[in-house]
């Protein structure tokens, strides 16, 4: 089985769309700093695309699929709010246990990794990076077209 490891902000989760509605998002100390805004983490939208996309590749029996996202450390209401959020948007039965939260993303094993940020260890990661957003990757679709390839 192949190993894949999926982020969660600007990934699967819009964080930058959470960011612009948040009310503080504009005062110190969370301008520059969202990953500091008080309950910033529990009510996000998924991006477009990305729930089906993930359904799709857990529920692929060549695929060993993994949620890999950095747990913001000053704000640990956030890391509760990551667990509860791949809850509510999946399949208890696909995704239980399955939400790592780490800021050396380098230091997991794995064969792919679908990142839209090269920080905490993405850029580093041994397997292969799938820079989500990028020219490459530009969607779930791009996403999901490559993988089918590789399989
Ligand atoms: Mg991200």
């Amino acid at each position: 089985m192949k190993i894949i490891y999926i982020d969660l902000d600007g990934v699967v989760a819009d964080f930058e769309k959470g960011r612009q509605k948040h009310s503080l998002s504009n005062i110190t100390p969370y301008k520059g700093r969202p990953d500091k805004l008080p309950g910033i983490y529990e009510n996000l939208e998924p991006i477009p695309g990305a729930i089906d996309a993930v359904n799709k590749l857990l529920e692929d029996q060549v695929f060993d699929v993994y949620f890999l996202s950095t747990a913001p450390w000053d704000n640990p209401e956030g890391w509760m709010h990551k667990r509860l959020w791949v809850a509510k948007f999946f399949d208890e039965k696909l995704i239980r246990k399955r939400l790592i939260l780490s800021h050396h993303k380098h230091l997991l094993i794995g064969d792919y990794l679908i990142d839209d940020r090269r920080f905490n260890g993405a850029s580093e990661f041994k397997g292969e990076w799938l820079h989500f957003g990028s020219e490459r990757f530009p969607d779930w679709k791009s996403v999901l077209n490559y993988l089918k390839y590789k399989k």
